[in-house]
């Protein structure tokens, strides 16, 4: 927690916080404009035309000149008149394939699509900063390179613009997110610092089992090879990973959440199939690979003694997200500045531990000092019931102001102090 003099304090040649966060409120209802147009308009993985069309008009007419990055990113940059530092702020932009339910008056317009994790939040928050920061681009230390990325939700958006040169030219030294919090007891408009640094999400990665059997009449199973069969002893045999194999300490974990095989109650079907998640906070990916390596020897070891054949194919991996301790500590003092107690170390609330969700900008943390938090909007007790990637959810959209100041004060101060 920040002394109330700091939240005050005058930045030696620049802007101060409180004077920052005065802009960002002046910027309120075209922030909320943004976010409410994307909201009725979501659109889903790297389809994005609506939405990066809106992102480009935007930062064109503060001055930008917004660049294509990979399938559907967008690149801008503020400063460089001065020499310094770059750092990144990333914004994601997709939406979620579900039905929103939500009853807001600026609800989807497009049958089941929704942004129902609050991405439309982060490209409204980040088209604010990219505002203020045009509004100061004399006071940038250094360079702010303003990633909009698409593709979140399947993992794939920022390997894709990694891939695709968002780290280079100029070069990125340090990585910035933020995500909102829907659902939680906690008021609106709090930011969430992880100043523990060290893992904070869980790498995720899909899994999809094939059994090969031979189908036929459910009166004769002796002219058929049973998949069925095969594939439930393959989902026991599994769970002994778990229970035999991995470290106790390691943490490590598999679900097989679908199950699927036959038409017919009197119909030996040819083919069996599962599907899952495996989720690991192993930095080092050893515990990934014993999964990849048992689980293959397993499957098919396990078909084989039932006569059948089968295949593990593994997809959509995200890394673990690895926090920066001293970038961490850096957002703790910065974001306290600006917000004084509305800025809080989550680090009590989470015990140091993971939170089991996934984040794709993980793949950044694995190249660059990389900070990621979360700002709440919407508290539980005030009717903002739900969480993320529920057809209900609802987020505080009064927050986004603080969100725009959150970003760009964070770069104004990092590039200060990290000459
Ligand atoms: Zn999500
Ligand atoms: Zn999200």
């Amino acid at each position: 927690m920040q002394a109330e003099n700091q939240t005050e304090r005058e930045l030696t040649d620049m802007l101060t916080a409180k004077e920052l966060l005065g802009c960002a409120q002046a910027l309120e209802p075209q922030l909320v404009e943004w976010r409410r147009t994307l909201h009725r308009h979501p659109e889903v993985g790297f389809d994005l035309t609506q939405t990066k069309a809106l992102v480009k008009k935007a930062l064109t007419e503060m001055g930008y000149e917004p660049k294509d990055c990979g399938k559907a990113g967008v690149i801008a940059l503020a400063g460089g008149k001065k020499p310094g530092k770059t750092i990144l702020l990333r914004g994601d932009m997709d939406a979620l394939p579900i039905q929103e339910e939500s009853g807001v008056d600026y609800a989807s317009e497009v049958p089941g699509k929704m942004h129902g994790c609050g991405h439309d939040m982060h490209t409204a928050m980040m088209l604010g900063a990219a505002q203020l920061l045009k509004e100061h681009e004399d006071e940038i230390e250094g360079t702010v390179k303003l990633e909009f990325q698409p593709a979140e939700e399947i993992f794939q958006g920022s390997p894709d613009m990694i891939a695709n040169g968002l780290l280079e030219n100029p070069s990125v030294d340090a990585a910035v997110m933020f995500h909102v919090l829907g659902g939680m007891p906690i008021p609106a408009g709090v930011v969430l610092v992880p100043a523990c640094g060290g893992i904070t999400m869980a790498s995720c990665e899909q899994y999809h089992i094939i059994v090969h059997g031979k189908g036929g009449h459910g009166s004769m199973p002796e002219k058929c090879i049973d998949p069925i069969t095969a594939a439930a002893h393959i989902h026991i045999a599994l769970q002994e990973i778990n229970s035999r194999e991995l470290d106790a300490h390691s943490f490590g974990v598999f679900t097989t959440g679908r199950f699927q095989a036959g038409a017919a109650s009197n119909v030996i079907p040819d083919s069996a199939e599962m599907w899952g998640t495996i989720r690991t906070t192993d930095p080092e990916g050893a515990v990934t690979e014993l999964l990849h390596k048992r689980m293959t020897e397993i499957v098919q070891g396990v078909a084989t003694a039932y006569r059948c054949t089968a295949e593990i194919t593994f997809s959509d991996y995200c890394p673990c997200m690895v926090v920066d301790k001293e970038l961490a500590g850096n957002a703790l003092t910065y974001m306290g500045e600006l917000l004084g107690k509305g800025a809080m170390d989550m680090t009590p609330m989470t015990g140091g531990k993971p939170g089991g969700g996934s984040e794709d900008f993980a793949f950044v943390s694995h190249e660059v000092p990389t900070v990621s938090m979360f700002l709440t909007a919407g508290n539980a007790n005030e009717g903002y019931t739900y969480g993320q990637h529920h057809p209900k959810v609802k987020f505080d959209d009064s927050v986004l102001f603080e969100g725009s100041a959150a970003y760009a004060y964070m770069a104004l101060r990092w590039l200060q102090e990290h000459k």
